[in-house]
């Protein structure tokens, strides 16, 4: 295929200007490479860019998500919080590109609509919404996970005369709630940030629930100047802790099963984690807490206390405590003033497994109990997790195959990073990638990528594909992996149960990142035997690959 005219002619084509995409164009822009990075919003962030409702913040600490590959920037950016909220860390992305002059490289406004993978020049050829054409020899979706909205597909939706937004597509104009009667839908960790947040300002504010979840508080704090110095004088422990660390976070495992503890020090233990900031309380909780069975039964019965008692209506209360999953079952949110908001006068509980909604009116949100008329409604409903955006960008690899249908019972990959039949296409932050802290997971695979194509070009071939043994050797340990004990269970949506139709296989990676890490080693120890590298048939360059 030659294209008809070029916006640009690149070694790389990164899509995606999210934490991951900013990163990884930072990385192959220092390894030499030329890039162009196309992003479908109008400025920085990805996530951070489209979820900027009311209440939105990190959950992971602010200094462990961020960047950590340049000690002057980590010394220099100054976070008010433990936990930063959205316009914070957009601003941060935002000077995170301008301090490593990367804004020259990306185009906005430009949703990648078709990529196809041209196997005679072995390159990519990629369209976007605003009518460009891009050629690039390699491809790197970091389209992210949470990108894709879900919305459920209840009669009347489009109906609704009032304002209404999905917490993953927030205006950038502010909504105004003051005196507003609004609903929320969805209590998921998006729903539960939104509800606190806007709880005092509205006229009524009615919380349509289908699944309570396990909310245990935040515990955010400003990051006051002492800790601030700390940060800095810790750098390096800090950088070796988060790039050791399993999931990504600098909270410490604890040594003690729930029952070596009696009773009376459980209790304790439990009000420490409680009061604990946001993972520890699974990273630094009882080691068999999501394992055993009894032990997390203990610690959800810590939880019921603790919701009766914030929780002054005793109905309310028994609607919130959640039925028929463990804590860590599900992704567990972390809230600040989530339970309490109950309380107040203005704010109600609609248990939807009860009074399931009928249909969205031109007014209102119809249940079973009635028409609730509202003025604002607040789809706080999901995603397409995991491979929404990567199923929706028209990518077509050898012989013409569709992604989509490539991947029809559930992704197959290999690191999360390439799949077969798609040379030259990568997917960091997609697919079998992080469980844990993202950026931090999504930042090594970003570093394989370069490192991979670093090799490629010193190798003199131009094309990279993975092999099929490899792929099915990685994918089926992350199903097999997503079946043991301590995993996510099969109703999370990182099962993809949350879409209707869609394949339930496991969308993460169980094993983590020190299984990452063993497979990137052995693959350099193998001088890349897990990949098919080739030269292109008519070559763009002159340069010839070792014998
Ligand atoms: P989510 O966890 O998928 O929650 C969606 C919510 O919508 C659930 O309560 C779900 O109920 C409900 N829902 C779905 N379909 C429905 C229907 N037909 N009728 C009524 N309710 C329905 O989505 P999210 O809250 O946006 O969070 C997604 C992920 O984003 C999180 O797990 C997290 O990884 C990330 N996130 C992170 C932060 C942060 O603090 N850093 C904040 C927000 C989000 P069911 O549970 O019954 O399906």
């Amino acid at each position: 295929m030659e294209p008809a005219e070029l916006t640009s002619d690149v070694d790389v084509l990164v899509v995606g200007a999210g934490v991951t995409g900013i990163y990884q164009l930072y990385r192959v822009r220092g390894a030499g490479f030329s890039v162009t990075l196309l992003e479908a919003g109008d400025g920085v962030g990805g996530t951070w860019y489209w979820n900027r409702y009311p209440g939105a913040r990190f959950d992971s600490e602010s200094y462990t998500y961020a960047y950590l590959f340049s000690r002057e920037l980590f010394d220099e950016w100054v976070w008010r919080e433990h936990f930063a909220e959205q316009p914070e860390t957009e601003r941060y992305l935002n000077h995170v590109v301008d301090r490593f002059a990367l804004r020259d490289h990306m185009r906005f406004g430009a949703r990648v609509t078709q990529a196809v993978y041209d196997e005679a020049s072995g390159s990519w050829i990629v369209d976007a919404s605003d009518g460009t054409r891009h050629r690039a020899r390699f491809l790197i979706a970091a389209t992210g996970v949470l990108s894709v909205l879900y919305f459920p597909d209840v009669p009347g939706r489009e109906d609704f005369q009032g304002v209404s937004h999905h917490t993953g597509r927030w205006p950038s104009t502010p909504v105004d709630f003051v005196g507003k009667r609004v609903a929320v839908i969805g209590t998921g960790s998006s729903g539960v940030q939104v509800v606190p947040a806007i709880a005092a300002d509205v006229e009524s504010l009615t919380v349509y629930q289908r699944t309570a979840n396990w909310c245990t508080p935040l515990n955010n704090a400003p990051i006051t100047p002492d800790e601030q110095a700390r940060l800095r004088a810790d750098f390096d422990a800090i950088r070796a802790t988060l790039d050791a660390s399993p999931s990504g976070f600098l909270h410490v495992p604890h040594d003690r099963a729930t029952f070596e503890d009696s009773e009376e020090e459980r209790r304790a233990f439990y009000e420490k984690m409680w009061s604990s900031p946001g993972f520890a309380k699974l990273i630094s909780h009882y080691t068999d807490l999501l394992v055993d069975p009894a032990a997390n039964a203990q610690w959800c019965e810590f939880l019921v206390d603790k919701i009766r008692t914030i929780v002054k209506d005793p109905a309310t209360a028994e609607r919130l405590i959640p039925k028929g999953h463990r804590f860590g079952e599900h992704r567990p949110p972390f809230v600040t003033g989530y339970y309490e908001v109950f309380n107040r006068p203005n704010v109600s509980l609609v248990d939807l497994k009860q009074t399931p909604i009928v249909r969205v009116t031109s007014t209102g949100i119809e249940t079973a109990d009635g028409v609730e008329e509202v003025d604002i409604i607040v789809w706080a409903t999901g995603f397409d997790f995991g491979t929404g955006a990567l199923a929706r960008m028209g990518i077509r690899g050898r012989d013409g195959v569709a992604l989509e249908e490539h991947w029809a019972d559930g992704p197959r990959t290999f690191l999360g990073i390439q799949t077969t039949r798609f040379p030259n296409f990568f997917f960091p932050g997609g697919p079998h990638a992080a469980a844990g802290n993202n950026p931090r997971y999504n930042g090594d695979q970003a570093d394989f990528i370069t490192e991979t194509l670093t090799h490629v070009r010193e190798s003199g071939f131009d094309t990279i594909e993975v092999g099929a043994a490899a792929e099915e050797k990685w994918t089926s340990m992350v199903d097999r992996g997503a079946m043991s004990p301590g995993s996510f269970g099969e109703s999370s949506y990182y099962f993809g149960t949350n879409i209707p139709g869609k394949p339930r296989k496991y969308l993460l990676n169980s094993a983590g990142r020190p299984r990452l890490f063993k497979e990137i080693a052995r693959v350099v120890e193998t001088d890349y035997a897990a990949f098919r590298l080739s030269r292109a048939p008519e070559r763009q360059d002159g340069r010839t690959p070792p014998e």
